[in-house]
């Protein structure tokens, strides 16, 4: 059958959807053109926020009027359970985000065993197929790949739902990543982004290092080891990991950064709010300071070290002071990029059972503050770089001006180039000198 993947939400998400891809080509299916072409469609939820489950149901919902066979897939199944077919009555199956494996058993029932209903949760096991790789090319960028090295998150911050929907932490075994990683770059791919909600908690619940060998450093070296494998694979040229807590800061994640040059100097470390009475109430567990201690550490090791963060507003009882000492925080970690959120009560999470007294118009404006105090942030940031010579993977024609070609410096910063000649392989690096910045882009030409 033709299938096709509508992937909301996070990286994890993305990183499912393309698993799942391998397992339904594994299974026979094929991939179809589009939506339209397709027999089977699969939606993957998101439900972070209220708003990003309303769009996965209810893109769910015009499948099924438009008569394909539909399952969803993902956290918003997970957080609904038998409930999803109160929603949608004619959904043909449901699968939790860590029971994806089982998506082309349960086709396998509704299209040749004419059920339909089908509901598969699970709880905390590791899916089937979370290593699978369908091996075909990722719209823009064929070179990189996503590897779950993290499953699930233990952090219960108060207004967070994923601890609920995606489980316990689980660290697959490391021999089992770098298997994947040499696989992966054996096949072409020379960048790979490590996922998990806290990925520097690798390796902290269960001794993730090896089967026989028992992780030997504990919390603040499984992650730098594994980094320090990775970095001898040959044909990878990039190693990016995604989300990090300060705490996993560590000297030990400094030296494997020093040491492994493999190792990109950019990280994405939510932040969530500058306040330190609210970072309590959300149970972030640092204080604005040793959050400020871990970015001046990283920024030590490297003045070009690029950081980015999540940021929530409106959170319950955020004060105008709570969101002034946001503003202020981010002007002082001087983030190079940053994403706001306009807090969203979770069921059953601790913050929902608090007012959500913020008014929607007022969690507005807070965004568009920190909106706006970005873009000059990324522009001050981005203008200390003209005249430096970024290396660039890369990704073929820009997409606001087919003249250009674009792709990532090391920091994860966009830089475009006017093309001479044929573009070159997607992948291929590119020495590209910079002689212009904007808040989101840097501007250059090839040298
Ligand atoms: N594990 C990651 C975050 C995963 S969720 C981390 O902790 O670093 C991605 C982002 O969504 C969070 O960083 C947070 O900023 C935002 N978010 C999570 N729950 C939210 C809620 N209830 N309302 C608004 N934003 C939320
Ligand atoms: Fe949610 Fe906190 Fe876990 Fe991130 S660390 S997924 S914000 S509970």
């Amino acid at each position: 059958m033709k299938f096709h993947i509508h992937t909301y939400g996070c990286q994890m998400n993305v990183r499912d959807s393309e698993a799942v891809e391998a397992l339904m080509l594994a299974a026979g299916h094929e991939r179809a053109a589009g939506e339209a072409d397709a027999d089977v469609v699969i939606v993957n939820s998101c439900t972070v926020r209220q708003k990003a489950e309303e769009k996965a149901v209810g893109k769910a919902g015009n499948l099924i009027a438009a008569k394909k066979v539909t399952g969803l897939m993902g956290c918003a199944v997970k957080r609904l359970g038998a409930d999803v077919f109160k929603l949608l009555p004619k959904l043909d199956f449901a699968v939790g985000p860590r029971r994806f494996g089982l998506i082309p058993h349960l086709i396998d029932r509704v299209v040749n065993g004419g059920e339909h209903g089908l509901l598969e949760v699970g709880d905390d096991e590791v899916p089937t197929g979370i290593d699978a790789h369908s091996g075909l090319a990722r719209a823009g960028a064929p070179f990189q790949s996503y590897v779950t090295v993290l499953l699930g998150c233990d952090n219960r911050c108060s207004y967070c739902i994923v601890p609920d929907v995606r489980g316990h932490e689980f660290s697959r075994p490391a021999r089992e990543v770098i298997a994947e990683v040499r696989s992966l770059a054996e096949h072409g791919v020379t960048e790979v982004c490590l996922l998990g909600q806290s990925v520097l908690r690798y390796g902290v619940r269960n001794a993730a290092w090896d089967a026989g060998e028992p992780n030997p450093g504990g919390f603040n070296e499984a992650f730098p080891r594994l980094l320090r494998s990775l970095d001898e694979i040959p044909g990878l040229r990039r190693i990016r990991f995604t989300s990090a807590h300060p705490s996993g800061c560590t000297d030990e994640l400094v030296r494997a950064y020093l040491e492994c040059p493999k190792v990109c100097r950019h990280l994405h470390l939510p932040v969530q709010s500058g306040s330190d009475r609210i970072l309590a109430d959300m149970g972030r567990r640092y204080t604005r300071e040793q959050y400020l201690a871990a970015v001046r550490r990283l920024r030590e090791l490297d003045p070009e070290f690029a950081l980015t963060t999540d940021v929530i507003v409106g959170y319950p009882g955020e004060t105008e002071e709570d969101f002034e000492a946001t503003r202020s925080l981010m002007e002082e970690a001087g983030f190079d990029n940053a994403f706001v959120f306009k807090y969203s009560p979770r069921p059953g999470t601790r913050a929902a059972r608090l007012p959500d007294d913020v008014p929607v118009a007022e969690k507005e404006r807070r965004d568009q503050v920190l909106l706006a105090d970005q873009e000059l942030r990324g522009q001050r940031r981005n203008e200390r770089l003209v005249g430096t010579v970024r290396e660039v993977l890369c990704e073929g024609p820009s997409k606001r001006n087919r003249a250009r070609l674009s792709g990532r410096d090391g920091g994860n910063r966009i830089v475009v180039w006017k093309a001479a000649g044929s573009p070159p392989p997607v992948g291929t690096p590119v020495l590209v000198r910079v002689t212009e910045a904007h808040p989101q882009i840097l501007v250059g030409e090839a040298i």
